[in-house]
């Protein structure tokens, strides 16, 4: 499949993880993509995996909104539009405290990077999208924003948020033919989930990790890709302001095994 060839994609936090998966899909299927992260030698090694020619990679941290800015419109201007904005990247923070005990600086810091992160290139790159009469923008939530249970209070509050934000910026965008849908991920396996995976397996956990889910296993970057990029493409043209879950059915059922 090729569904996005002559197409210019921004993926965020595509140094690692499920935004190096989204970004390897995105130009398998003929993308000229924009990494962007904060890591910069991270996304170097990322940007020569990458299949295709064209593609560039800009060490930008997603809360700092004039650089955000100034970037999307240098790659409007420089590329004649943006067809694709994935805003994936986010933190987790390890803060697990009831709310009575949260650390507030913490709280700040995830909802920065997650909420107005994802916001200052919605913002950034709408006006462009609005302006060419068509876009997709998909945000990576977590299931952790649609339920409890899943994460600290700050990062699902924050991951609530950024479903939020993806079903007002479709009310917002979807007379411009621009559309916002997000994916919300269950348990997969990339930096973010390294110290889970390291406990559990230090442990003799290891076989538990993921049978909270019906198909009893933890996912893949590339599942998570796979939806993304779904989502972007013109498969997903009658869809918009949605929230799929990608999570092996975890938010399927209250009774969850393991
Ligand atoms: P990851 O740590 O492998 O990747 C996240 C990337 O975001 C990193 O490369 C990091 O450098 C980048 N990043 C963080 N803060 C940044 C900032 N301020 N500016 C620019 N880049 C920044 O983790 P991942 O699991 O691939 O996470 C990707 C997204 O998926 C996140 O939004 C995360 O919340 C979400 N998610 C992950 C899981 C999971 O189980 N791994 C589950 C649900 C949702």
């Amino acid at each position: 499949m090729k569904r996005f060839e002559k197409k210019v994609v921004i993926v965020t936090g595509a140094a690692s993880g499920i935004g190096r998966a989204a970004a390897t899909r995105f130009a398998d299927e003929g993308a000229t993509v924009v990494l962007v992260d904060r890591e910069e030698d991270a996304l170097q090694a990322v940007l020569g995996e990458l299949t295709g020619n064209g593609h560039e990679a800009v060490a930008v941290d997603v809360r700092d909104e004039p650089a955000v800015t100034a970037l999307v419109d240098r790659i409007a201007e420089t590329h004649g539009g943006i067809d694709v904005v994935c805003n994936n990247a986010g933190i987790a923070g390890g803060d697990y405290a009831p709310v009575t005990e949260n650390d507030l600086q913490n709280w700040r810091d995830i909802v920065d990077v997650n909420l107005f992160g994802t916001m200052h290139f919605t913002r950034a790159a709408g006006r462009h999208m609005r302006e060419a009469g068509a876009g997709a923008i998909v945000n990576t939530a977590s299931v952790a924003g649609v339920r409890s249970g899943a994460g600290g209070n700050a990062y699902s509050a924050s991951k609530a948020a950024v479903i939020n934000l993806t079903q007002t910026s479709a009310c917002d965008l979807g007379q411009y033919n621009v559309r916002v849908n997000a994916v919300c991920p269950g348990l997969i396996k990339t930096g973010m989930t390294k110290p889970v995976f390291d406990y559990a397996e230090a442990n003799d956990k290891a076989h538990k990790l993921g049978t909270r889910c019906e198909l009893r296993r933890f996912g893949r970057p590339e599942e998570i890709a796979a939806a993304i990029t779904f989502l972007a493409s013109d498969d997903a043209s009658y869809i918009t302001g949605q929230f799929l879950p990608v999570d092996g059915g975890n938010t399927a059922s209250l009774n969850m095994p393991g």
